[in-house]
């Protein structure tokens, strides 16, 4: 039972490091005092306080480094307007390149910070020798220089958080229990407790426990980092410029100057977890035992590059814990399940530099009900409770850590903790040359390897899956493919408010009579594109959601947000329960037909109908849809009978020239017809209107969330609109986050890109100001450094007037 209240107040941020710091300072400056955080010990005393400091901007990701960006101009102005100093050292960074590949990288990098408003320079061995003359250049082909990038001391900068803030800060206060009354969350303290309308997670690698006091798990686990500090270097005694932090990525470590010493951070192989069992009571404030045996090994390549460092003495050894994600970034926002409940933490080494800017738009996140820019990257939502379970966790934070500074490539499938979930037919399309990737934990066949070693080999040009995938789109568009999307994302929603409910969340209107599908989107308030999925109507009140595999907990949770109270809707998850074959092409009709005794035909099953049909004896729902822009069919099955149902369409369309297809042919063949795909070329940073989707918003059906904003939108004209670009390629196509040029300026970036095999084009999606959308209007995006002519084209370049898919 949780004692009497004593304290009331709107936020409760249980944490006091940098994290929890920065998020109460961003709240005052969106106007709400009204916050309390709790620390169980002292301020900074959990991972903040031993951290070396270190702030790059340097990031695979347009939005993470934008967000980078906004933490380095925070802490470059912070001590002036808090009147605490942060020993902000704005001294730059440069990073190593001795293979063409990385070349590519650091390529792709700074054109990305052109747009994102980072500066990086390519730099040669003699400027690279000019910044940091400590360095032995041989073998060096380049350095990417960041000169914005910089350190700061972690502790101050909690401290200088806090000064900034109208919070009430209670220290030594460990929240030991939480529950919730019908409007508010009660904390439970040692003494008191603490009643708050929202509760904010900022427990950094304790966040599990505090998630697990409120019934919930988070896929966070502890790992240890170590750096050293050595005594004093000659050569930089009395040195008037700071060197800039130098980051060895073949190598795996940093070095930045600490006084007239260097402090020297390895990313060693085979990291090591800590406290799996649990944190041990009591652990503030303290490091663990030094391990020299784990990082030896890199500490003398650091050596070899920096021979200063060989020979100087080590005076201190620091190893500390940090909370690690399954990829290595941060978990943000409302947490599923819970109401007015959100999470700050999992900062994977890198809390500092991130605190800044991911406290802003948690706080915005709080405040405006969404964060001013698209943060699905950090979004708690993007894992599930596949996440959780420590072996799958130490497996993935292992092998982000070790990689922290491996070449990031495009398309990239890393290997640990699976295959974790598989339907039936996975060993059955590995055995047919299937290269597999994950997605929300599930294995899902991304190119069939006809001949040669069915595995990925990767390129910032083109990964070896070039051509076969080539042959599958053709396949595709002239006879018919299958392609295994049981890992979509589906949902049951029945009773009498589920129409109601739908209404009101869907852009679009709704599919009028059972057996029909309606494709849509769901928007927030502001308009922003939160969901996009298909709706078929089973019967009156019963309908079959069906949505991609990434948002299976993201669009679940908003539906569940926004059910009524009343019981009279019921939501169901039913993902793991059926399987999806999907055949698609010109033959895909023929092919189904041999196989049921229902009739098909185009004037019997037309486009955007739903049928449960019995095909070879086994129950599904097919849905004539088509993600790729052919006739095409969606089976939906209990996943028991897929085995029997693949042979079933294998067999029977041997005849028909029937291939197997992956999720890169998908992708080519979406762009080809312009397909908009969630995460990329949708999100809630983008409107329907933007997203040249407003086919798909029915502003006469009456009122449905975002409705306002979007009729606001449509009488003032939308300023930018998505286009679709063809580029002049040259063995390279754009991925994503390429800037695209408009009479030589940097406009926009590339939203998705790659090779339509088809329409024989390299194809790129942007959202451009309306003036340059328009087509035939010449632009240039640039890849790898170079920069490519390339015009906006009508779209979609295949099949515009959609005679295939009606067929
Ligand atoms: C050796 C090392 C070097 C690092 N170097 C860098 C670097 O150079 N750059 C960089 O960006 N990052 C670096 N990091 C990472 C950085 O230190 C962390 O990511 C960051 O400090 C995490 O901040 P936080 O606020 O999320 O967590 P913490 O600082 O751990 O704060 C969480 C707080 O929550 C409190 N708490 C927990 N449970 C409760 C409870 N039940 N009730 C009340 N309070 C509770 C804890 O006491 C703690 O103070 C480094 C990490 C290590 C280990």
């Amino acid at each position: 039972m949780i004692p009497k209240v004593a304290t009331e107040a709107k936020v409760a941020i249980i944490g006091g490091g940098v994290a929890g710091g920065s998020l109460a300072y961003h709240l005052t400056k969106l106007g709400w005092r009204d916050v309390v955080l709790l620390e169980q010990d002292e301020l900074t005393s959990g991972s903040t306080w031993h951290a070396a400091g270190l702030c790059t901007q340097f990031n695979s990701s347009y939005n993470l480094m934008r967000l980078l960006r906004s933490s380095v101009e925070l802490y470059a102005r912070l001590e002036a307007e808090t009147g605490q100093a942060v020993d902000w050292h704005p001294c730059g960074s440069v990073r190593l390149a001795t293979t063409a590949d990385r070349l590519d990288e650091f390529g792709h990098r700074r054109a990305m910070g052109e747009v994102a408003g980072v500066p990086i320079e390519i730099v040669g061995p003699e400027r690279l020798a000019e910044l940091h003359p400590l360095v032995d250049t041989t073998g060096i082909l380049a350095a990417a220089y960041l000169p914005t990038d910089g350190h700061v001391d972690p502790a101050s900068l909690t401290r200088a958080f806090v000064a900034g803030t109208g919070a009430e800060i209670m220290r030594r206060t460990p929240v030991t229990g939480i529950e919730r009354d019908r409007a508010a969350w009660r904390l439970a303290t040692p003494g008191s407790t603490v009643r708050a309308e929202i509760v904010v997670n900022a427990a950094g690698q304790w966040a599990p426990e505090v998630a697990r006091l409120a019934g919930v798990d988070l896929p966070i686990v502890p790992f240890e980092h170590h750096y050293v500090v050595t005594d004093a270097i000659g050569e930089l005694q009395g040195r008037e410029r700071e060197l800039p932090v130098l980051r060895d990525p073949d190598d795996s470590y940093y070095v930045r100057q600490e006084g007239a010493g260097l402090l020297v951070g390895p990313f060693e192989r085979g990291p090591r977890p800590w406290a799996l069992d649990g944190i041990p009571p009591g652990f503030h404030a303290r490091l663990l035992p030094p391990d020299l045996d784990r990082i030896e090994g890199v500490l003398a390549a650091a050596g070899t590059r920096i021979p200063a460092f060989a020979t100087v003495g080590i005076k201190q050894i620091v190893n500390g814990p940090d909370g690690y994600t399954p990829d290595g970034r941060c978990l943000m926002g409302p947490v599923p399940g819970l109401e007015n409940f959100h999470v700050l933490a999992g900062f994977s080494i890198f809390g500092i530099v991130f605190a800044g800017g991911a406290g802003r738009y948690a706080a915005e996140w709080i405040v405006e009900g969404q964060p001013s820019d698209n943060m699905w990257e950090l979004d708690v939502r993007r894992f599930g409770e596949y996440a959780c379970s420590t072996a799958y966790l130490v497996a993935r934070a292992s092998e982000v850590y070790e990689r922290e500074y491996a070449i990031h490539y495009p398309e990239e499938e890393l290997p640990a903790g699976r295959p974790l979930k598989t339907d039936p037919l996975y060993d059955r399309l590995a055995a047919r040359g299937a290269v597999y990737g994950a997605r929300f934990g599930w294995e899902r066949p991304l190119w069939f390897a006809r001949d040669g070693a069915a595995r990925d080999e990767y390129s910032f040009r083109r990964g070896n899956w070039f051509d076969a995938v080539g042959d599958e789109c053709r396949a595709v568009r002239t006879r018919v493919g299958l392609l295994d999307q049981t890992s979509f994302a589906k949902y049951r929603l029945s009773g009498p408010g589920a129409e109601g409910l739908l209404e009101r969340l869907c852009a679009n209107a709704l599919p009028p009579e059972p057996g029909r599908i309606a494709l849509t989107q769901m928007c927030r308030p502001s308009g922003g594109i939160e969901c996009d999925l298909t709706v078929t109507r089973l019967e009156q009140d019963r309908f079959y959601l069906v949505s991609a595999a990434a948002t299976e907990l993201h669009d679940y949770a908003w539906i569940e947000a926004h059910l009524p109270r009343d019981g009279s809707v019921v939501l169901e998850n039913v993902t793991d329960r059926y399987g999806v074959l999907t055949l698609a092409g010109p033959r895909s009709r023929e092919l189904l037909q041999t196989v049921t005794d229902s009739d098909l035909s185009r004037e019997a099953f037309p486009f955007f109908r739903a049928r449960e049909l019995t095909v070879g004896g086994i129950d599904t729902l097919v849905l004539r849809v088509s993600y790729v822009g052919e006739l095409g069919f969606e089976l939906h099955h209990p996943l028991e009978h897929q085995p029997a149902l693949y042979e079933l369409l294998l067999e029977a369309g041997e005849p028909l020239g029937l291939v197997d297809f992956g999720y890169r042919a998908l992708e080519s063949l979406r762009l080809e017809k312009a397909y908009r795909l969630w995460g990329v070329d949708m999100s809630a940073d983008y409107t329907p209107l933007e997203a040249g989707l407003e086919r798909f918003v029915r502003f006469d059906k009456g009122d449905f969330v975002g409705r306002d904003a979007l009729v606001r939108q449509r009488e003032e004209g939308v300023r930018q609109r998505l286009a679709c670009l063809v580029v002049e390629e040259d063995g390279a196509d754009a991925h994503g986050y390429e800037p695209v040029f408009a009479e030589g300026r940097p406009t926009a970036y590339v939203a998705s890109g790659g090779y339509g095999h088809v329409v024989d084009a390299s194809i790129a999606f942007a959202y451009l100001p309306v003036e340059h959308a328009e087509p035939g209007t010449e632009l240039e995006v640039e890849i790898l450094g170079e920069r490519r002519p390339s015009t906006v084209v009508t779209q979609p370049l295949y099949d515009p007037r959609n005679e295939r898919l009606l067929s």
